[in-house]
């Protein structure tokens, strides 16, 4: 990881950022493998991973729960908007705290896992609740020991048939994706691998190196892309990335509008702006190529797709 000293040396722009005050906020963590080539200050990488000041701004478009998380939560590490889904969220840390994510509720320290009674709870509740799927989400859950997470899987076999795994490890911290995890992954299928690219940028050797060994291991692998302004707000850089997941073999699930979580605003982009690029995408790209461009609203009904502009 790059230290605060090290990033400032090497980002000289950070210097007049209130590193502290946006870190007290939300944590900031910097693998050296994920920033490796990224040293223009306009590279995405940086964009989304280095702290900024307006971080710190207010915007009057916040909102503190933007996805509708509390109220569907009946117990602490569990959120169920969908009587068939049930998401756990198995750790609070992350291989990279991405500066626009909704989840920012993050103190370093404690409070960072589920304590072992918050634990075995969370799995029982998601044993009993009736879902066919059981989403493993975080944080990052490969921010968590493979011996972890495989239990956590374990625990809830065979009441659960399909196990979803949600991470950016991949792509945040490609050599988390061991022989030893995949191995792991593939005897406990069918496990669902969700990744999260937002840029080709992104798609390094080391990260498509990873991508590898999961599909060649028979694991489907999905993304999900969060829509950014100043990250890939243009069709052209949209286009690129569907067609370099598919190229991977990874199939371009979502397009998610961003949400409004107070911190993010500089990010944000507006419906009518999403509207009229996804209008454009869906002109250049397969249907193969082609994800489906998805709201979650804070009433916490869950993702729906954005109505589409009608054509002409
Ligand atoms: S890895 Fe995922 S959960 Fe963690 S900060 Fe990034 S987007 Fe948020």
């Amino acid at each position: 990881m790059l230290g605060r000293a090290e990033a400032l040396a090497r980002f000289g722009w950070l210097a007049e950022v209130r590193w502290r005050d946006v870190a007290e906020q939300f944590p900031v963590r910097l693998p050296r493998g994920y920033l490796a080539g990224a040293n223009v200050a306009s590279d995405p990488r940086l964009l989304t991973a280095l702290p900024a000041d307006a971080e710190l701004d207010f915007h009057p478009g916040d909102i503190p729960d933007p996805v509708g998380e509390q109220a569907r939560s009946p117990l602490p590490w569990v959120v169920q908007k969908h009587r068939d889904r049930v998401l756990l969220l198995l750790t609070k840390r992350c291989h990279v705290y991405c500066r626009f994510c909704f989840r920012r509720d993050h103190e370093p320290g404690a409070g960072e896992d589920p304590s072992a009674d918050e634990w075995a709870a969370m799995l029982d509740y998601a044993k009993h609740s009736g879902a066919e799927e059981v989403i493993l989400s975080g944080g990052d859950p490969l921010a968590i020991p493979d011996a972890r997470l495989f239990a956590a899987m374990d625990g809830l076999r065979p009441e659960i048939p399909i196990v979803r795994v949600h991470t950016r490890a991949p792509i945040t911290f490609p050599s988390r994706i061991t022989p030893r995890l995949v191995a792991g992954l593939r005897e406990r299928a069918p496990v669902w691998l969700f990744v999260h690219v937002n840029h080709p940028s992104e798609l390094t050797v080391e990260v498509d190196a990873a991508l590898a060994r999961l599909v060649d291991a028979g694991i489907p692998v999905l993304n999900q892309t969060v829509l950014l302004r100043g990250i890939n707000n243009d069709v052209d850089t949209l286009v690129a990335l569907s067609r370099a997941l598919v190229a991977r073999r990874v199939f371009p699930y979502y397009l998610h509008h961003p949400d409004a979580v107070p911190g993010n605003a500089h990010f944000r982009v507006s419906i009518a702006e999403g509207q009229a690029l996804y209008t454009s995408l869906r002109g250049r790209v397969s249907g193969l190529a082609l994800p489906t461009y998805v709201i979650d609203p804070p009433d916490g009904s869950g993702k729906h797709p954005v109505p589409l502009l009608s054509p002409g």
